[in-house]
Formats: C-alpha cells, structure tokens, sequence
C-alpha cells in the first residue's frame, strides 16, 4: 500500500479531472526525470448536492526555478503570468500537480508546503507517481487542517 493509504479520507471534496490530463501528467513526469516536474490546474470550484467538485479545465506545465528527485519549487515569475493568462478564460487556479520518480504519496516536503502558508496552501495537491510501470496518482486536500486524500473522478472524452 503506498504510504498516502494512511491519510484520513474525505468524500466532501471531489477532484474531476479531464480523462485526456492522464497521459499529459504522465509525459510531465517523464520529462522532469530523474527530478520532480509541476503543473498547474486550472478550473472552477463549484458546490453540488453537498459536496464540493474541484473541476480541473486544463493542466499547464510548470516553469521550475529549482528541482531535486524530491522537491520543486515554482519560477513566481511564470506563476504570475499564467494565473494573469487564465484569468481572462475565467479560470482559476484550483490546484496543483507534481511529480515524482517513484511512487505517489504525501512526502514530508509536500505536507510542509500544504500545511504552511505559501502559495499554493489552499488548493488541491495532485500528486503523480509510478508504481509497477503505471502511473499513479492521489488527491490531496486540507479539510478541517489536516491533509485528506480525496477522490478522483474523471470527465470527457480520452485523448488529447
Ligand atoms: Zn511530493
């Protein structure tokens, strides 16, 4: 079992994802190797029957100022100008992705910069690993403070 399966589990929050954004997570991370890579998603939250759905439009590659097989961290200049981009499609930062060379899971690092205030404390962190030569991906969300693996639901066509 990968080491997130110990996270508490939420289903008040949901990530929808396009079916299309699997194979483009998984180029992402190939390209980032042997480092960790990041995208951004962009979408809109909405409220539906109780639960709230982080509906992803788009994923965009990261520019990295910085990256390690266990950490990356994010060029703010190319943060500035992609949330400016977005904006004008009415679509907002709703999460963010990164990648690393082995299996998916909640590192030290990760809960660090989901739990401290930074930029990127209060979306979703989708996280995108490889396990057996598939890839595997977890959602991550803080509820009520603490860090909660959330489901994953996938929407539209396959493809890209
Ligand atoms: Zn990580």
């Amino acid at each position: 079992m990968a080491p997130s399966s110990l996270l508490p589990k939420s289903r008040k929050y949901i990530l929808s994802l396009p079916k299309s954004s699997i194979d483009s997570l998984q180029q992402g991370r190939m390209a980032g190797l042997p480092n960790e890579s990041a995208a951004y998603l962009f979408g809109n939250i909405a409220e539906r029957e109780g639960k709230i759905m982080i509906h992803v439009e788009i994923i965009i590659p990261a520019r990295l100022q910085q990256a390690t097989p266990s950490s990356f961290e994010i060029d703010p200049k190319d943060q500035y100008l992609k949330l400016k981009e977005m904006e004008k499609a009415s679509l907002e930062l709703v999460g963010i992705a990164h990648s690393h060379p082995g299996r998916q899971f909640v590192s030290a690092t990760d809960r660090h910069f989901m739990k401290n205030p930074g930029p990127f404390t209060k979306i979703c962190w989708l996280i995108v690993g490889e396990y057996n030569n598939a890839i595997e991906i977890g959602a991550y969300y803080i509820v009520d403070g603490e860090i909660h693996q959330i489901p994953i639901h996938l929407h539209g066509k396959n493809g890209a």
